[in-house]
C-alpha cells in the first residue's frame, strides 16, 4: 500500500488499521484504526505509520470559499465535482471531499396519492432546464456548505461556472456566445448550455480568484 498520492492529511484522517500497520509518531488508535494526530505529510517505514509536521498552514476548505474542480457524475438531480486543494498565501487548503451541485427540482411525474394540491412551489418547474455543467468540465464553484460527504457547491455568480470545457461531441473548442448561458463548437457547430463563469479561458483570473479565496463574501 502507498501513501504517495495521499499527500498531506489533517487531524482526525483515517490512516489505515491496526492490521495493516504499527501506529507511531503523531497518529493514534481508535477502534483498532490509525488516525493522523496533527497535519502533515503520512510516512510509512518498516510496517510504522506515521505523520511528519510541515512547515506550511494547512486548512480546511469552508463555506463561501471559491474551489476550482472537475465534473465527474452527472446523476439527475445532482452533479458530483472532483475539488482540487487549493494553495494560497503559503497556505494550502485541502480538499477532503468531493462537491455536489444540486440541481432544480424538475417534475418527476406523479407520485403516489397524486397532485400534491396546496403545496408551495417557491419556482416555476422547468422541464427542460440545461444542467449548469457537464461531466468533464472545469468550473469554479462557491462552497455553500459542508455535508457529512461531501461539499454542497453553487455556481450562480458572475465569476462561478464553467471555466474550461470541450465539445462534447467532437472534442473541439468552444466559443461562447456572449450571454453566459451557451457554448457553440468552433469545429461542428454543436451547441451547448452552460453557466459560463465570466472567467471561462483566463487562466490569470482564475488563478487571482482562488488566491483572494477568504475575501469577500
Ligand atoms: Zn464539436
Amino acid at each position: 500500500m502507498s501513501f504517495d498520492d495521499r499527500g498531506l492529511v489533517l487531524p482526525g484522517e483515517r490512516l489505515a488499521t491496526e492490521e495493516e500497520f504499527i501506529s507511531s509518531a503523531n497518529t493514534y488508535i481508535e477502534n483498532g484504526q490509525i488516525y493522523s494526530a496533527i497535519a502533515g505529510i503520512v510516512t510509512v517505514n518498516e510496517g510504522k505509520i506515521s505523520v511528519h509536521n510541515q512547515n506550511k498552514e494547512i486548512k480546511k476548505l469552508r463555506r463561501n470559499m471559491l474551489v476550482l474542480g472537475t465534473v465527474t457524475d452527472d446523476m439527475r438531480a445532482v452533479l458530483f465535482v472532483k475539488l482540487d486543494n487549493v494553495i494560497s498565501e503559503g497556505k494550502e487548503y485541502k480538499a477532503l471531499k468531493d462537491g455536489k451541485i444540486l440541481l432544480p427540482k424538475e417534475r418527476h411525474g406523479p407520485e403516489r396519492g397524486g397532485f400534491r394540491g396546496g403545496q408551495h412551489r417557491p419556482m416555476h418547474d422547468k422541464p427542460h432546464t440545461p444542467k449548469p455543467c457537464g461531466v468533464g468540465d472545469v468550473i469554479l464553484a462557491r462552497i455553500l456548505g459542508e455535508e457529512d460527504d461531501t461539499y454542497a457547491l453553487k455556481v450562480d455568480e458572475p465569476e462561478t461556472g464553467v471555466v474550461y470545457a470541450v465539445c462534447e461531441v467532437c472534442g473541439g473548442e468552444l466559443l461562447e456566445n456572449g450571454r453566459g448561458d451557451s457554448f457553440q463548437c468552433k469545429s461542428c457547430k454543436h451547441v451547448e448550455y452552460r453557466k459560463i463563469s465570466n472567467f471561462y479561458n483566463k487562466p490569470k483570473e482564475i488563478e487571482d480568484a482562488l488566491t483572494h479565496i477568504e475575501v469577500g463574501r
